[in-house]
Parts: C-alpha cells; sequence; structure tokens
C-alpha cells in the first residue's frame, strides 16, 4: 500500500502545485521577463516522476531568427546526476538552463525527461519538478515569507524557518523591522544580489524538487558565504539531476560531468581530473582562478 501511495501523494503535490502555480505563472514571466511563448499541446502530459534523466540531443536554438546560439549541444544527466557548464560570458549557459525550464522551445534537436520530449509536456507539470536559482533572481513585491514560502505553498511556518536557515538568511531576516513579514521586491525594501540568491535557495530547499537548476546561484555572495551554502547546496543537489552553471570552477569539482562551453558548442567535457589531464581549456581557466583564490 506504501508503494501505491508514495507516487499518488506525489500526484497529489503536482496537482496542488498546478494549481497554485496557474495562477502565478503569468506573474512570474513578467518579472523573470520572459515571453510565455511556449504553449502546451492539446492533451500534454503530467510529468508526475521522483526520479528524472534528462537528456539534450544535438539541440540547436536561436532567440532570433540569423542568430544561432546553441550548435547541436548534447548530453545526458542520469537521474540523481549532476552535470555542470562552465566558459565565457555570453557561450550560451543560461540558456541551456531556460530551455531546460522551457521559457522556450528548441530550435532542432530535442530535450527530453525520462525518454518523454519536453514538448509533449504539461509545462506546469514540468516546473513543478524544478527548482532554479537563476542567474538574477527577481522577488514578488510581497513580504519575505511569501517569496520563500512560494516553493512549496501549503508549507508551515516551521520549514518555512528551516529552509531560510539553511540557505542562511535567516538571521538576516530577524534583523530587518519587521522580520518575515517585511515587504521586499520593487516596491519594498531592496534586497542586494546575494540576498535575493539566498531567498532563491531557500524558495528551492522548501520546493524540494526532483530536479535542480542552480545558474551561478551563488555568483553574488561572499565568498566565506558562498562556501557555507555551497555545502547546503550540495547536500540539497545529492540524489537530484541537477544543471550547474557556475562562475568558480572549484564549486563544479565534483560534477558528475563538467562541460565547457563556447560560442555555443561543447568544446570540452569530462570530469574535473580529466580536464586538468587534458591541459587544454578548462585546465586553463583553472589555473588563472587559483591564482584569483589566493588574492582573496
Ligand atoms: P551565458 O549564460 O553563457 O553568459 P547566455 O545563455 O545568457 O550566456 O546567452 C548566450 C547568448 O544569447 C548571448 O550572446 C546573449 O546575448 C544571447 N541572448 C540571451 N538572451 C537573449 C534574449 N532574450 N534575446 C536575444 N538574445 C539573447
Ligand atoms: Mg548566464
Amino acid at each position: 500500500l506504501l508503494q501505491l501511495y508514495a507516487p499518488l501523494n506525489f500526484l497529489g503535490f503536482v496537482y496542488r502545485e498546478i494549481k497554485h502555480s496557474l495562477a502565478d505563472m503569468e506573474k512570474m514571466f513578467t518579472l523573470m521577463g520572459q515571453n510565455a511563448e511556449v504553449t502546451d499541446i492539446k492533451n500534454a502530459q503530467l510529468l508526475a516522476t521522483t526520479s528524472a534523466a534528462i537528456r539534450f540531443d544535438q539541440v540547436d536554438f536561436s532567440y532570433e531568427a540569423n542568430r544561432k546560439i546553441l550548435h547541436a549541444v548534447s548530453f545526458d544527466i542520469p537521474a540523481g546526476k549532476t552535470v555542470a557548464v562552465v566558459g565565457s560570458s555570453g557561450a550560451g549557459k543560461s540558456t541551456l538552463s531556460r530551455l531546460l525550464y522551457r521559457f522556450y522551445d528548441v530550435s532542432q534537436g530535442s530535450i527530453s525527461i525520462n525518454g518523454v520530449d519536453l514538448r509533449q509536456l504539461n509545462q506546469v507539470s514540468l516546473r513543478a519538478h524544478i527548482g532554479i536559482v537563476p542567474q538574477d533572481t527577481v522577488l514578488f513585491n510581497d513580504s519575505i515569507y511569501y517569496n520563500i514560502a512560494y516553493g512549496q505553498p501549503g508549507a508551515s511556518r516551521d520549514e518555512v524557518i528551516q529552509a531560510a536557515k539553511s540557505a542562511h538568511i535567516y538571521d538576516f531576516i530577524l534583523s530587518l523591522p519587521e522580520g518575515f513579514d517585511t515587504l521586499v521586491g520593487e516596491r519594498g525594501l531592496k534586497l542586494s544580489g546575494g540576498e535575493k540568491q539566498r531567498v532563491a535557495i531557500a524558495r528551492t530547499i522548501l520546493k524540494n524538487p526532483p530536479i535542480l537548476i542552480f545558474d551561478e546561484a551563488t555568483s553574488a555572495l561572499d565568498s566565506r558565504t558562498e562556501k557555507a551554502i555551497q555545502a547546503e547546496l550540495k547536500e540539497i543537489s545529492a540524489n537530484r539531476t541537477t544543471l550547474i552553471v557556475a562562475h568558480r570552477l572549484s564549486t563544479v569539482a565534483d560534477a558528475d560531468e563538467i562541460l565547457v562551453m563556447e560560442q555555443g558548442v561543447i568544446i570540452e567535457r569530462g570530469r574535473h581530473r580529466d580536464l586538468l589531464d587534458l591541459g587544454a581549456h578548462y585546465a586553463h581557466m583553472w589555473q588563472l582562478q587559483q591564482g584569483d583564490e589566493e588574492n582573496k
């Protein structure tokens, strides 16, 4: 009975999430400056899984005609594993995370989860499975409590507090005049980049999804906070299918696969050790950053 109950319970979670998300979806797209240009096919499938294997297969993508951003990008993230993407700014790293979240559909090739093309899936059910900490978090014009609890409608106050603690934002919240009730966002208290990232991390910890996307999720943090949160992120990404876009290479050294991207093409791939042994692009980037770390 338990075996039957677990997936049913999860389906219940997906449905609640869908109901909740429909209301906020427009708002979120507006907030994130993205067009809601993806439409579901008729009778789109509901995704309902706790174990997601992701495949990018020969993906091409352009935001605008005549300017291809991704060129035949292929990689797998087996269920529960972590793939990291590194490379220069503008290489197309964030584009990969936006495509996986299905802000856009691919131009050629496909992205699939457990063998099902994202275009066959109901997009709200897809997003219910993904926790994303984007490069630039935009907060709702609402209380800081709402902004965290949004990760899981129906979460208890204790769970929200626990998530805030794990994301190292709890003490900061307590220091605010109105604590959790403080209004944030464009019309409220303006948070720093690092504080917004920690709110997004708390929201994701609370959401507890099977798929995680961290897009330079700790880039705005000072290195001490980054180290502390990194440990936390490592813990929550264990056994979850994770795509990490990282600036600091020390944060991806233990990924199951590292992809080095330049101008929309994967130019190197492998584990940290292999890429260092290769002595090419990644090894060079690593060397450069070692110098930076020492100067900190
Ligand atoms: P990275 O995350 O590696 O820095 P991005 O994936 O954000 O790079 O961007 C890859 C390329 O796509 C860049 O040249 C960028 O200017 C372009 N780009 C990103 N978003 C858009 C958009 N919404 N419309 C048009 N071009 C875009
Ligand atoms: Mg980016």
